[in-house]
């Protein structure tokens, strides 16, 4: 076990939680909303320090990020827990793995060190850790000292995360954070509290945070039929990442798969991905993409300026690439993104 970072004591051994935006209070010998922090005699520990679930070496495409050193790979990292609980998660087997209270003797994964992460990462020939597949502000502090460590060896930090970290939290590993894909799974309140069971304006409140330190910023949308898929919200998305995120921000838009809790939906149409595209480019997006269906048109990055393909992709591969030094082959206008 190891002591969080961000907590406070109440009183009769309670504890408040500063890591994620719930900022549970927690009883003694119990975990809080994710699972994976426990209050042990008037302190927090993470229960799942260095307890991988996930490790791979993925393409940085697989994120998904399309302006972060294309064609890269990426070190992905995962430990079990999440504090938030969609019914439609991909990944619920290690997202919802619930740790209970103090009968914590096994916690599922294998053993790492940040050190052993960093080594694997380089020995990979990654260019980027990414702390991913679960949310992974509830394994913070592996991530912190792994990312530590990695910056000091030239290695990038990428989150993909519902952006539900406290603002202490974020500004803590800032200095090793380079990108984030940031979930932005809704534009309504309702949704947030009835599925997710968070706050909105939480996971905006993090979006701009991001920004405003530098971070480069993906925002992914699962567009969910008949759940967060009417033509306003979808303008509502745009409209909030161009002007308070900027039109440079890369907005994903995937293909919702049913699944866990969520089978009595239907797989969302390529047509209505491919209008939703077409929102986003009109609200004034310059990057917005389709995700979940290899072969789509919207998988490509077109320039914002002279509107030219200049990067051609299906699925996670790469097969087009017009970018010289960071600017459009054709037109020579700057393409937003790092180590492009
Ligand atoms: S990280 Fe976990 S324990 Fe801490 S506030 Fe978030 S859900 Fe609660």
């Amino acid at each position: 076990m190891k002591e969080a970072f961000f907590y406070e004591p109440l009183d009769r051994n309670k504890i408040r939680c500063n890591l994620c935006r719930h900022r549970c209070v927690i009883y003694p010998d119990k975990t809080g909303v994710c699972g994976v922090r426990l209050n042990s005699k008037g302190k927090l520990y993470s229960l799942v320090y260095g307890k991988l679930i996930a490790v791979n070496v993925d393409p940085i495409e697989k994120k998904p990020l399309y302006h972060f050193f294309p064609g890269s790979l990426s070190f992905s990292i995962a430990t079990v827990g999440c504090n938030f609980s969609c019914p439609n998660c991909q990944n619920y087997t290690i997202s919802q793995y619930k740790l209970k209270g103090k009968d914590n003797s096994f916690v599922p994964g294998e053993d790492y060190s940040p050190d052993e992460i960093v080594s694997l990462s380089l020995k990979h020939n990654c260019k980027t850790i990414a702390y991913t597949y679960t949310e992974p502000t509830i394994f913070y502090e592996f991530a912190f000292d792994t990312a530590k460590i990695a910056s000091s060896k030239d290695i990038k930090n990428i989150f993909v995360t519902n952006g539900y970290i406290t603002p202490e939290a974020l500004e803590k590993i800032n200095p090793y954070l380079n990108a984030a894909n940031v979930d932005l799974k809704s534009f309504r309140k309702e949704f947030y509290r009835k599925y997710p069971k968070a706050k909105l304006q939480g996971v905006l409140d993090t979006l701009k945070l991001m920004k405003k330190y530098g971070i480069w910023v993906e925002v992914t949308t699962l567009l969910i039929p008949t759940l967060n898929d009417t033509n306003e919200e979808l303008k509502d998305i745009a409209s909030f990442i161009k002007n308070e995120l900027g039109e440079e921000t890369p907005w994903h838009i995937s293909r919702f798969y049913p699944t866990y809790e969520m089978t009595y939906l239907p797989p969302t149409s390529s047509d209505k991905l491919m209008k939703a595209r077409e929102i986003g480019l009109k609200e004034g997006l310059r990057y917005v993409y389709t995700g979940n269906v290899p072969g789509l048109e919207g998988e490509n990055t077109y320039c914002w300026n002279c509107k030219k393909l200049i990067i051609r992709r299906y699925g996670y591969t790469i097969s087009t690439y017009k970018i010289k030094n960071g600017k459009c082959e054709y037109c020579g206008v700057k393409i937003d993104g790092v180590g492009l």
